[in-house]
Order: C-alpha cells, then sequence, then structure tokens
C-alpha cells in the first residue's frame, strides 16, 4: 500500500514537508479482516485540526502516522462471512491505497441507489451535519432568513438547500463569482455574495433587508463578524466550523471583540451553539436518510462534486481546500 504520512506539524498552510509518502507490504488476513483497495478519500476542513497537536475533541494524527479520512473502498479479500470480495463499502481507512481492516467497522453501499461518492458527501457526513445543525440547532421557520459561508461546500450548499425546503429564505456567501452564479442558479439560494467583494457588507445588507434569523457558522472571521451585525431577536446561531482560522498562527488583529460580541449575544436574546456532527448520530441518522435520499432523488437537493485524480494530489488538493480553490465536496479519485 502506497500511504501519505503525516511528517511534520504544520505552523501556518501546511506544507509539502508536512506530508511524506511511504509504501509497506501489507499483513496477511486475520480471521473478520478485509483487503480494502480505495476509490474515492474525502478530503475535509477537520484534517487541518488532526494535523496540530492541539487538543480537540479527537486525537491529533501522531507525527509519522498515516492521514486519516473518510474512503469509500471496494473488497479485495475477505476473510470474513459479514464482507464478499467487489463489495463497496464506506470505511475510516485514510490517505492510502490499501489497507486491511476489521469488517465491522465499515457500511456497505449501493452503487445502484447513488454514486457511491456521495457517501462522503450529500449522502454522508457533510450531508448529515448540515440537516443535524439546520433543523435541530438552527430551526428554520417559513419566511425567515438563513445565511451560510462556504456556501458551495458540501454542508453549505445542503445548509441553504434544506433552508429553503422548510420555507426560509436562504443567502449564500462564497468566494468569487463563478461560485456566487452557481449558488443561484444551480443550487436554488435566493441571493449570493462574494465574501470578496469590496461592497461585501453593503452586499450583505442588501441581500438580508429583514435581518438575519439564522447564521449557519462555517467560516468565523470578518465574514462572521459581518453577518453577526444583521442577526435578528432570537437569532440562532448552530456554530458548525470556523475555517476562516484553521491555518492561522496567531489571533486576530485589532481589539478584542469577544465583549461587545457577548453584548449582543445578551441584548439580543441569540442562541449560539456549537456541534459536532456525531453528537446528533444516534437520534437523526434515519430521519436524514429518509429525507435526503428523497431530496436527492427528487432534485430538490442538488450537489457538486470537485474529484482530484491520484492519491499524490492529495496535498495540494488540500491546501486548497482550505483556501476556496475546490468548488464542491472535496474527493480524492484513488483508483
Ligand atoms: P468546504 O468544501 O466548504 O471547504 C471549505 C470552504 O471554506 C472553502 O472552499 C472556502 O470557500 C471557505 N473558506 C475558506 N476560508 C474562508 C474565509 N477566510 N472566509 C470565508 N470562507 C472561507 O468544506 P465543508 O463543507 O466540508 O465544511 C464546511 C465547514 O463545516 C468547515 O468549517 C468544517 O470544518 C465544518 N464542519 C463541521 C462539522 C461538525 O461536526 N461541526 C462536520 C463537517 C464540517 P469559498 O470559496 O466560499 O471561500
Amino acid at each position: 500500500t502506497t500511504q501519505i504520512r503525516l511528517a511534520h506539524r504544520p505552523v501556518g498552510e501546511p506544507t509539502d514537508a508536512c506530508f511524506e509518502t511511504t509504501t509497506e507490504e501489507l499483513p496477511a488476513l486475520a480471521e473478520g479482516q478485509v483487503l480494502l483497495a480505495t476509490r474515492y478519500l474525502s478530503l475535509d476542513p477537520y484534517m487541518r485540526g488532526r494535523m496540530s497537536a492541539a487538543k480537540s475533541y479527537a486525537e491529533p494524527v501522531p507525527v509519522g502516522g498515516v492521514m486519516v479520512g473518510a474512503t469509500v473502498c471496494e473488497v479485495l479479500e475477505s476473510r470474513s462471512d459479514r464482507r464478499a470480495v467487489g463489495d463497496l463499502v464506506l470505511a475510516y481507512t485514510g490517505w492510502q491505497t490499501h489497507a486491511v481492516a476489521d469488517a465491522r467497522h465499515m457500511r456497505s453501499l449501493d452503487p445502484d441507489a447513488a454514486p457511491v461518492s456521495t457517501a462522503l458527501g450529500v449522502l454522508g457526513m457533510p450531508g448529515f451535519t448540515a440537516y443535524a445543525g439546520l433543523l435541530e440547532i438552527g430551526r428554520p421557520q417559513p419566511g425567515e432568513t438563513v445565511v451560510v459561508a462556504a456556501a458551495m461546500g458540501p454542508v453549505g450548499s445542503a445548509v441553504g438547500q434544506i433552508a429553503r425546503i422548510k420555507g426560509a429564505r436562504a443567502v449564500g456567501i462564497a468566494g468569487g463569482p463563478d461560485k456566487v452564479r452557481a449558488l443561484t442558479e444551480e443550487f436554488g439560494f435566493d441571493a449570493a455574495i462574494d465574501h470578496r467583494s469590496a461592497t461585501f457588507g453593503e452586499e450583505l445588507k442588501a441581500a438580508t433587508p429583514e435581518g438575519v434569523d439564522v447564521y449557519f457558522e462555517n467560516v468565523g472571521g470578518p465574514v462572521g463578524d459581518a453577518v453577526t451585525a444583521r442577526l435578528n431577536t432570537y437569532a440562532r446561531v448552530p456554530v458548525c466550523g470556523l475555517v476562516a482560522g484553521y491555518n492561522a498562527t496567531s489571533a486576530p488583529e485589532g481589539p478584542d471583540r469577544l465583549p461587545a460580541y457577548l453584548g449582543r449575544v445578551l441584548t439580543q436574546s441569540l442562541t449560539v451553539r456549537g456541534f459536532i456532527q456525531d453528537e446528533f448520530v444516534p437520534t437523526h441518522t434515519e430521519a436524514f436518510q429518509r429525507d435526503m435520499t428523497g431530496w436527492v432523488a427528487d432534485g430538490s437537493v442538488r450537489y457538486r462534486e470537485d474529484v482530484v485524480d491520484g492519491l499524490e494530489n492529495a496535498p495540494e488538493a488540500f491546501r486548497g481546500l482550505l483556501a476556496g480553490r475546490n468548488v464542491g465536496k472535496l474527493v480524492i479519485r484513488v483508483s
């Protein structure tokens, strides 16, 4: 198997020197194990956190360890009666071409039901994050305004489209004119704005004439500040991610903005609630699978994938993910 390992912990943007490619023989299968060939590897923003030593909700990847990640794999050999050769599965084997894994630690995929790569995106963890975070914490009501940034990504695009299904107005924020156009033309957002525009603040105001009732926080940074200023009384803020700061090496410049922020939380009766999607797996998986599969099938939720060929291109694609160069769910086609 060929693997990409964490060679050094990054300072700022992960450079090529942070990654190391190795090749090793896999052990013979023990009873209950399968040999997997990776078809698709998911690249997700949370992996930047795993590269750092800082304590988080999950253990960091050790230096020298294989980079972690969800994968769609094909079973090449099996010593388990749970899996047959040729089965396609959702596994968590990381940045490598092949792996030996316990046959219990994977989920079967039906290639006739949906393209298997969607198990990493709209029908997988990111889609689930959008569904559970928006409906459980955001609770959009008909006629309300929902704002989401990183809106072309798998989480944001699902947030906006689910908000519309629930009768709310969806406003998407993304980087660059092509993404902004796709949000309204392809994904049905009511309005979309470019966070790199010199007049972003005015455009946000124009797109949210009645203020913001739900801000699904994916990015933080200046975008988060601008949307916070538009929040209505009783607005809900599911805090899902803060990708604008994942490569940061120092605190943002300027005065401490926390007191003013908490002042708003108080005087406007805001609900600001962070979450890691795992929390909702026991309670929301069944409804998610039923609703999302239906919405994707009937076209009310669309999705885009950004497929990059070759495991060797994963480090560069990952840098692009944190900088907004991906358009849609980023996956590596490994074989
Ligand atoms: P995306 O595919 O949307 O990729 C991240 C995007 O963030 C980039 O494409 C870029 O898009 C945008 N971005 C990067 N820097 C900035 C910035 N400074 N300001 C504004 N936008 C920026 O990723 P996902 O859909 O997979 O994830 C979206 C968010 O959800 C992330 O924060 C992620 O960590 C979080 N997440 C949280 C989970 C949880 O359980 N809490 C689970 C899964 C994801 P653009 O071109 O628009 O700038």
